[in-house]
């Protein structure tokens, strides 16, 4: 496997594009256990973002009924059209924070750090059994943080509202061509059931999360222009905010119904 990367690299000349999250795996062992983690059979259609020069992707195609691959660049578009011959490997050409997701039950994916903020967001959104996803390690800690944390944030709490997210390797920076500056994280996710899910206003995350050492109540304040309220009506609605459930409580111990709590109650009262 690493010797197919590297004799790809040097047929076409490639330079890895840094500004694609271009840091390819050269680790047999690591694309194994993610195949192994996601659990395919047959009846699984996956979904790849960044198929990069196909490692993993030609690890899912010997596993899964079906593979959706979306590449960004169109140089690996080609080479990964000319070099392989998959039967159930379908190569989407776009950017995968625009095209439209083909329907998927599974995602694999050593995603481009760039984008993982955007597409885990996009992730969230869809119904998917599970996922198997390598992030940045520091990245990663967030999406797994707990409520109270150091580093617990938007992120965090947007996954935990949704999901279960679960840590379960750190990859060291020689896992990868060219070596990113970091260390890297496997994250797996799967979605809660749809009665366990929490749907957060996303505006009021934001809100609260602008200053997520604050208290509720002084964040509020403070970004009363996120929730689209004129410093003029932030101070009509003042003695209702002061009744904001835990409104003394610091922004990053907020759980994800604490969150809802507060959503309902400003909706309750008219101020969102
Ligand atoms: N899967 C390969 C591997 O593990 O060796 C490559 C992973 S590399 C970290 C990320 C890949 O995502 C690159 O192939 C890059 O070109 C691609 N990429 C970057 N931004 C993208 C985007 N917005 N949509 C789709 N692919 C993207």
């Amino acid at each position: 496997m690493r010797d197919r990367l590297f004799y790809l690299i040097s047929k076409y000349n490639l330079k890895a594009n840094s500004d694609l999250g271009q840091n390819f795996l050269i680790v047999p062992d690591i694309i194994e256990r993610n195949v192994e983690r996601a659990e395919l059979s047959e009846k699984d259609a996956v979904l790849e973002i960044g198929p990069g020069l196909g490692v993993l992707t030609d690890a899912l195609s010997k596993k899964a009924g079906k593979v959706y691959a979306i590449e960004k660049d169109s140089r690996l578009v080609k080479i990964l059209r000319t070099e392989y011959d998959w039967p159930n490997v379908e190569i989407i050409e776009g950017d995968a924070l625009k095209v439209e997701f083909p329907e998927f039950n599974k995602i694999v994916s050593n995603l481009p750090y760039q984008i993982s903020s955007p597409i885990t967001f996009r992730f969230l959104k869809h119904d998917f059994e599970r996922a198997v996803l390598i992030y940045q390690l520091e990245f990663a800690q967030r999406m797994v943080a707990k409520p109270g944390d150091k580093n617990y944030s938007r992120l965090s709490l947007m996954v935990r509202a949704k999901a279960r997210a679960e840590l379960v390797e750190r990859i060291g920076k020689g896992a990868f061509w060219p070596r990113p500056k970091v260390d890297s994280a496997v994250i797996i996710l799967e979605p809660k059931p749809p009665s366990e899910r929490i749907e957060l206003d996303e505006n009021l995350v934001r809100a609260l999360f602008q200053h997520r050492r604050s208290t509720v109540l002084s964040a509020l304040k403070k970004s009363h222009h996120m929730l689209r309220l004129t410093k003029e009506e932030f101070r009509k609605v003042r003695e209702v905010i002061l009744k904001v459930p835990h409104g003394e409580e610091r922004v990053f111990r907020l759980s994800p119904e604490d969150v809802e709590e507060i959503g309902e109650f400003l909706r309750r009262e008219g101020v969102i």
